[in-house]
């Protein structure tokens, strides 16, 4: 059933890349596991997955020690507390949610300890919602210039939610936004910044036709979460 569920994101993907006159496999998908549980991720495991978006660091810890024995990588994409830097550090092979020099700054000194590096994407606040984390657009090329300068982190580009509405105009204008954003700073900062991780269920072929190059995607391959 979740296989099932895989592929049929998948195609839809693949269709969208196609709408888009992009490549089908210039997306790549994060299958976002939060919530779930174990039963639920070794269904996903025997499916072939081995890439995970968390948003909560004490659910990926603890799903990365029941599921240790396999080669997994775990992505942050929640906000996240300089507290749980040490964890971080330890677990997870990408932050997507790096929205402070604080936090960039303690998760270096940690990964300097573990010897380990960590892909991070800048997460951009492109809604006007209350609601919505991420650091204002006019912050991120400077932002972007430190994280730079860190030996452990490794900027691969931007990361936005996009406003929760059903206009495709509004919607698309928060993607919009951040391509342009990426634009700039690769002019500003000589970085590649390869990848644009935008859309969700609801809006991922929004996203594609904007750019995306990573869609986030959870109940439409896990099913509807009870909760966060
Ligand atoms: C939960 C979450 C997702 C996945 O949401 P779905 O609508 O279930 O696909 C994507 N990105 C972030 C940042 C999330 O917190």
């Amino acid at each position: 059933m979740l296989a099932q569920r895989y592929k049929e994101v998948k195609n839809r993907v693949e269709k969208a890349c196609i709408k888009a006159k992009r490549a089908p496999d210039s997306v790549r998908i994060l299958p976002v596991s939060k919530t779930f549980g174990p039963d639920v991720l070794q269904e996903a495991l025997d499916a072939g997955l081995r890439r995970f978006g968390e948003n909560k660091v004490q659910e990926m810890k603890q799903k990365a020690e029941v599921f240790a024995e396999y080669p997994i990588d775990w992505v942050i994409i929640g906000y996240l507390q300089t507290n749980k830097a040490k964890e971080v550090a330890r677990y997870a092979s990408e932050v997507q949610s790096m929205d402070r020099l604080d936090l960039a700054l303690a998760l270096d000194k940690r990964l300097q300890l573990e010897n380990r590096t960590l892909d991070v994407l800048v997460q951009v606040k492109t809604s006007p919602e209350q609601t919505k984390t991420g650091m204002s657009a006019e912050a991120v090329p400077a932002f972007l210039q430190e994280l730079k300068a860190m030996q452990t982190l490794r900027p691969m580009g931007l990361m936005t939610v996009a406003e929760n509405s059903d206009s495709e105009a509004t919607v698309r204008a928060c993607f919009a936004a951040l391509r342009h954003l990426r634009q700039q700073c690769q002019d500003q900062t000589g970085l590649a910044l390869p990848t644009l991780s935008m859309g969700m269920s609801g809006d991922f072929e929004w996203a594609i036709q904007e750019g995306s190059t990573e869609v986030r995607i959870g109940s439409a391959i896990f099913g509807q979460r009870d909760y966060a």
